[in-house]
């Protein structure tokens, strides 16, 4: 699978004045798909996050799971290797080509779908024991509507028990405490760094620096945990359990992740 990609992310005159739920799909340019499991690094990323997915998913009895935000495929091949029956759909062609790659390095065929979540159930038709939508992805929506309506799609596309785990970074702690120059969060890979440049209400600008000195962006909308489980809440998920990073109980201040983890039925 071979796409035609820019080299350079492009987020106009005025990068902080960006704020559109569609950019995502001009922010994971080649380089930035190919760097990017050097930035999460696959390994570390499993040591430090265990079996907390797969317990989950087998304690509710899941058994079909679709990754709506299947990126460079890191969840969908760990569930593939657990035995959960997987879909694996991203609305970026360029990620799910490289998830596919990846996959098939490792011996497996992804079932691959590209979609946006906005308008998921044009072409997911099946309904699944689980949802994950993982990575701090959900934080790509910019608007309130698209937060609604990509949650009313995961919640029909789920059967009538289903689960969806979704998580983010701790937006609250970055906003409250304040961005500070020296703060630099890491996300596993561990030769790069990833800080907020900018912060405000309306959107955290993420910088993401490689060994090599290259750098590229991400504009994310900065959930606060309240607000993402009251959206939860009401589009029909009848309960709504947060962890902080992988833990039931933490000082809201410290993790650097939140994971919802919303029951249908
Ligand atoms: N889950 C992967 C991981 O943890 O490594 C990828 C995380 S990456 C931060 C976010 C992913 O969400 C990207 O692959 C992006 O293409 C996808 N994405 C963002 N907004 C989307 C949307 N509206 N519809 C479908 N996919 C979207």
């Amino acid at each position: 699978m071979k796409h035609s990609l820019s080299l350079y992310q492009d987020f106009g005159p005025d990068p902080v004045a960006c704020r559109e739920t569609g950019h995502y799909q001009r922010e994971y340019i080649e380089g930035f798909v190919n760097k990017w499991d050097e930035l999460i690094d696959w390994e570390s990323r499993a040591q430090s996050e265990g079996n907390f997915f797969i317990n989950m998913l087998r304690e509710h009895g899941a058994r079909s799971v679709l990754d709506v935000a299947t990126g460079t495929g890191f969840h969908s091949v760990r569930l593939i290797e657990a035995g959960f029956e997987v879909v694996s759909s991203d609305g970026s062609p360029e990620m799910l080509a490289k998830a596919f790659e990846n996959a098939r390095a490792r011996g497996h065929i992804l079932r691959t779908v590209q979609v946006d979540w906005r308008w998921l159930n044009r072409d997911i038709h099946d309904h699944y024991d689980a949802i994950i939508c993982l990575g701090n992805s959900f934080t790509h929506l910019f608007s309130e509507h698209d937060r609604r309506k990509a949650l009313a799609e995961f919640y029909a596309t789920l059967k009538h028990d289903g689960l969806l785990i979704l998580d983010q970074r701790n937006y609250d702690a970055i906003l409250d405490v304040g961005y500070s120059g020296k703060h630099t969060y890491y996300y596993c890979g561990t030769h790069v760094s990833v800080s907020p440049e900018y912060v405000d209400e309306g959107l955290t600008r993420f910088r993401y620096t490689f060994p090599d000195h290259s750098t590229y962006h991400l504009n994310m909308y900065p959930l606060r945990k309240a607000y993402t489980r009251r959206l939860l809440q009401e589009v029909g998920f009848q309960q709504v359990d947060t962890y902080g990073d992988f833990q039931e109980t933490y000082r809201d201040s410290e993790p650097d992740f939140f994971i919802h983890v919303a029951q249908k039925g």
